[in-house]
């Protein structure tokens, strides 16, 4: 098979796990398979695929249930958390890519590579964290946990909950790389960078991990740069990006150029938590040389390549 481009795709939550289900194996491996079928549709069309994906929910079921057992045995801190669920993840994505490889006759195998991304520990975040992690607390259990340990910070989540909250910091470098690069040349399709990948810091030559949870749609920007993709997708719930969103006159987007998504941006249009990093990774994206992004939902990858679906951000 000849490859014509090469597209990072990011799956967002949904294409793992939807709100209302529970979590269980069978969910998740069901709806991993349906995304699947999505992303080995482009690869039988000839685009050479790099995968990466959110966690939010997998780890934060991880997080409960070292919390819930840590009496019986230790509980791992955040970022040893964080490769359980790369594992995880992977595990369910690469069986069943490659399930579908053997029924499509597609001459490929897949590898999940744990992947670790590199912060600046002096990241204004980690002053001022702001992304809430694991499950939900009254206010009374989540201030004695403030009183176990001052140095966390928690907050109240939108009327559902105490929640710990940790710094977000931006991807600087992944370190895996390489390995990354050496696989993609010998035609694997590697799924890297999970849950916005493993936050370290450099320490005495080296790396160590730390509590924070960097953006996945920012370290999937970073993933498309540092091998040279020329498409970056993002896989979510929603057809197209909007400018008023939920608004009566709502309009969903076909395309934007840099200069309209900086503007609409500046405009508030995006959801901090939610739309806008994603249009701010498309916009770094573009930015640094890649040839456009797209913004689509998971059930359409296939036609929003072929420009029928999803909204477009070019230069
Ligand atoms: P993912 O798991 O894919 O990252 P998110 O919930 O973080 O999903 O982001 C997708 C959500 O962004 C949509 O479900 C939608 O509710 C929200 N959103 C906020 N602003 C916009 C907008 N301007 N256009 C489209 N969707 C938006
Ligand atoms: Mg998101």
């Amino acid at each position: 098979m000849k490859f014509s481009k090469r597209v990072v795709v990011a799956l967002g939550g949904n294409a793992i796990l939807r709100p209302k289900e529970k979590g269980s194996s069978e969910e998740q491996f069901n709806n991993v398979e349906k995304t699947c079928r999505q992303i080995a549709g482009m690869i039988k069309k000839g685009f050479k695929v790099v995968i990466t994906h959110g966690n939010g929910p997998q780890v934060g079921n991880i997080l409960m249930q070292n919390e819930n057992a840590k009496d019986i045995v230790p509980a791992m801190p955040l970022d040893v958390c964080g490769a359980e669920s790369q594992g995880q993840i992977g595990y369910m994505i690469q069986q069943r890519l490659d399930n579908l490889f053997k029924e499509m006759s597609i001459p490929y195998s897949v590898a999940t590579i744990i992947t670790q991304v590199v912060v600046d520990k002096n990241d204004s975040a980690f002053t001022h964290p702001t992304k809430p992690i694991g499950p939900f607390y009254t206010e009374k259990e989540a201030k004695e946990f403030i009183k176990k340990n001052q140095k966390e910070k928690w907050i109240e989540d939108s009327g559902r909950g105490w929640r710990k909250v940790v710094p977000s910091p931006e991807p600087i470098g992944i370190v895996e790389k390489e390995a990354i690069k050496a696989l993609l040349e010998k035609d694997v399709v590697v799924i890297a960078s999970g849950g916005g990948g493993i936050p370290v810091i450099k320490k005495d030559g080296g790396f160590q991990g730390v509590k924070a949870v960097i953006d996945k749609d920012l370290a999937g920007e970073r993933l498309a740069s540092d091998v040279r993709t020329d498409i970056f997708m993002m896989l979510t719930d929603v057809p197209k990006v909007a400018i008023n969103f939920g608004k009566s006159y709502q309009k969903d987007l076909d395309r934007m150029n840099l200069s309209q998504a900086k503007t609409y941006l500046k405009e508030d249009h995006f959801s901090p938590g939610s739309m806008g990093p994603k249009v701010k990774a498309a916009i770094k994206f573009v930015e640094s040389g890649g040839e456009y992004a797209i913004i689509c939902s998971s059930k359409q990858a296939l036609d929003a390549l072929e420009g029928k679906a999803g909204t477009r951000i070019v230069a």
